[in-house]
């Protein structure tokens, strides 16, 4: 933690394994009832044509993890990293059948070096059945990551998501009861949200079972509903310096005991129509820490109160 002012998911890896593990993003093939006709054709307004992943599905599991062990070995940065946690991201992993998920899950536990695993769903597709499995794999870390969004219902009918708030709340609930670590995804800058908007929903969710979170300044992919709406001029951006503003506050509403996955979107290569400054994921990770050390904030500052900085 040191000389950070949040716990970030590589330092809470490093608390835990005792070394550096590196997250491998895999794409299990998965669909997603708001893409497949269930809920709807279009999907968000948001969703890209890889389900929001980034497109790397070439092959199987096993042969994605070991093409990019390869990439990381020749890194050498990450040469000696010898533990890896495998991220199921694009559309949504928990969907169909519950032996589908079985079969996941056992197909991810056989990947050499596997510390542990992030499943990547929607909040109205998890059931009893799924988390009793998921809370029966052996790994140290386990990570159910549930894209939130907003907890508006007003804008979640906006992003056309087809669940509700009360959707999130009852996933979260159901899966801190099965002791399944919850990372919720939440966006900032989202049609018809001010900032206000957003930061309501990061107190909602710091009200619920939550373990991790991811949060996300809203990018508009090429070929989707918000590309379309931008270049309509119905939509704009946020501003790079409003977005590190917002994801600095949002911290330090959230419970110094959340583990933050990532502080930024991360557009793939090629994706991004626009803003041109969510291609500088480094840029904003930086001013954000500048927000954070100019007021003297700290992550859970203004939720559990501590008087000093725990992460120093
Ligand atoms: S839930 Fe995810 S995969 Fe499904 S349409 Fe929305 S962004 Fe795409």
């Amino acid at each position: 933690m040191q000389g950070r002012r949040y716990r970030s998911l590589d330092a809470h890896l490093r608390d835990v394994f005792g070394e550096k593990v590196q997250k491998i993003t895999l794409d299990a093939g998965s669909t997603c009832p708001n893409r497949d006709g269930t809920l709807s054709f279009g999907g968000c307004v948001f969703c890209n044509a890889e389900g929001s992943g980034p497109g790397c599905s070439l092959g199987s599991l096993a042969q994605q993890w070991e093409r990019w062990r390869a990439r990381y070995a020749a890194m050498p940065r990450l040469r000696n990293t010898r533990l890896f946690l495998g991220y199921v991201q694009s559309f949504t992993n928990t969907y169909g059948p519950a032996s589908r998920l079985a079969a996941l899950l056992s197909e991810l536990s056989s990947l050499p070096g596997l510390a542990g695993a992030c499943i990547g769903t929607r909040p109205d597709c998890v059931d009893e059945e799924k988390m009793a499995l998921m809370a029966a794999q052996p790994w140290r870390e386990f990570w159910l990551d549930v894209g939130v969004q907003s907890m508006s219902d007003a804008t979640l009918g906006r992003i056309n998501r087809g669940h509700t708030a009360k959707d999130t709340e009852t996933a979260l609930r159901l899966a801190a009861r099965f002791g399944v670590k919850v990372c919720a995804h939440l966006m900032a800058g989202l049609p018809g949200e001010s900032g206000e908007d957003f930061l309501d929903s990061v107190r909602r969710l710091a009200a619920l079972p939550l373990a991790g979170i991811k949060l996300h300044n809203l990018y508009f992919p090429k070929g989707t509903a918000v590309e379309r709406a931008w270049r309509e001029g119905s939509l704009r951006p946020l501003e790079q310096e409003e977005y590190a503003s917002l994801a600095a506050r949002a911290l330090t509403l959230l419970p110094s005991s959340v583990v933050v996955h990532r502080l930024c979107a991360d557009p793939a290569p090629n994706e991004l129509a626009a803003p041109d400054w969510a291609a500088q994921k480094r840029e904003t990770l930086d001013m954000i820490d500048a927000v954070l050390s100019y007021n003297d904030w700290w992550q859970g500052k203004f939720c559990d109160c501590p008087e000093n900085n725990p992460f120093k």
